[in-house]
């Protein structure tokens, strides 16, 4: 099968690999549709994020689906044929954190596209039977591969406790932004505010159902009527994070999604005085099967985050589209092609 590998910072071939095969409880998936993320981008300038380096040869892409072509000793012979969105980490299930069902915090975890693991950006992916999820034909390929960053916004809204009637405020209108938009929105939320500095974003983000916008470049988030019950912080911008903690309401609850700021100044007597809480998130769990039905309803739109789509030999050109276009949402690699 043919891989796009990542060999070093901004260096990406297309190599021929044997096919994986199924193990014990395995299913092969032919992957029809990846989503590029930021994560992926970052790999390919840097080579690396954080403590998590690239030594070896890595294939990206951790947001894909696709249809299982063969299942692996102990999987139901049915499964075969089916369209399934991946779920691409793999916990060891035996850990205090994995017991309580807070398996996104396994310190054993392995995940698709972070060294040593091997990413979806292939023709063919292993995945363990239980995290291919099956999707109905009312989700495509492209929105079932983008139910993974779904399931961020989703953990985001569980974490925060978005329910009937709370004021939500969005700050950062990329993909994982407008998926927070319409799951605070599906979640209940009945105010939903987004910011961000692209004109074009923040247009999409009222399509997509945010109530009011703030251009952040001409007003501050705290400039608002009504103060927000909820943060869902998604730029990872520190200017952003901290004003989006000051415009928060008494007993407000920020919750921190974007990655990007080291350390930040946290305004502590507003944290103190509100007595706001403030969480981090780190991935999901047990979020598939509310994806599927917030997409499989109408109730999410993915579709409409997508920009462009590219070949598995313009991997490298998928990686950039971001650098190239500020306009890009999400763009989308189909391996078969
Ligand atoms: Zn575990």
């Amino acid at each position: 099968m043919r891989a796009a590998v990542l060999r070093g910072p901004k260096d990406v071939v297309i190599e021929e690999r044997p096919q994986p095969r199924p193990g014990p409880a395995e299913v092969l998936v032919r992957v029809h549709s990846v989503g590029v993320c930021g994560s992926d981008t970052h790999y390919y300038d840097h080579g690396r994020i954080g403590r998590f380096v690239a030594e070896d040869p890595l294939v990206l892409g951790h947001e894909a689906s696709g249809q299982i072509v063969e299942v692996g000793p102990g999987v139901p012979a049915t499964r075969a044929g089916e369209r399934v969105s991946v779920e691409p980490g793999l916990p060891d299930m035996t850990c205090e954190h994995c017991l309580v069902g807070r398996y996104n915090l396994c310190p054993n975890m392995r995940f698709f596209a972070t060294p040593p693991i091997d990413g979806a950006f292939a023709e063919y992916v292993v995945v363990h039977e239980a995290f291919a999820h099956p999707v109905p034909d009312a989700i495509g390929d492209d929105a079932a591969a983008l139910l993974e960053p779904l399931s961020v916004a989703v953990w985001a809204c569980r974490k925060a406790g978005v329910s009937a009637a709370s004021r939500v405020l969005v700050t950062g209108a990329g993909p994982i932004g407008l998926a927070c938009v319409q799951t605070a929105l599906a979640f209940g939320a009945t105010e939903v505010t987004v910011s961000d500095v692209n004109p074009r974003r923040l247009a999409l983000a009222e399509e997509l159902g945010a109530t009011a916008i703030v251009h952040a470049r001409k007003t501050r988030v705290t400039a608002q009527d009504r103060a927000p019950t909820v943060l869902l912080e998604c730029s990872g911008y520190p200017p952003a994070i901290v004003d989006g903690i000051r415009a928060l309401e008494r007993a407000g609850r920020a919750v921190l999604v974007g990655m990007g700021g080291d350390e930040i100044l946290l305004p502590l007597a507003v944290v103190q005085e509100r007595e706001l809480e403030i969480t981090g998130t780190f991935r999901y769990a047990n979020t598939w099967p509310t994806a599927i039905a917030l997409v499989a309803s109408g109730r999410v739109n993915l579709d409409r985050l997508v920009t462009g789509h590219y070949r598995l030999d313009q991997a490298e050109e998928a990686l950039t589209a971001g650098h190239r276009d500020e306009n890009a949402v999400k763009v989308i690699l189909r391996p078969q092609t």
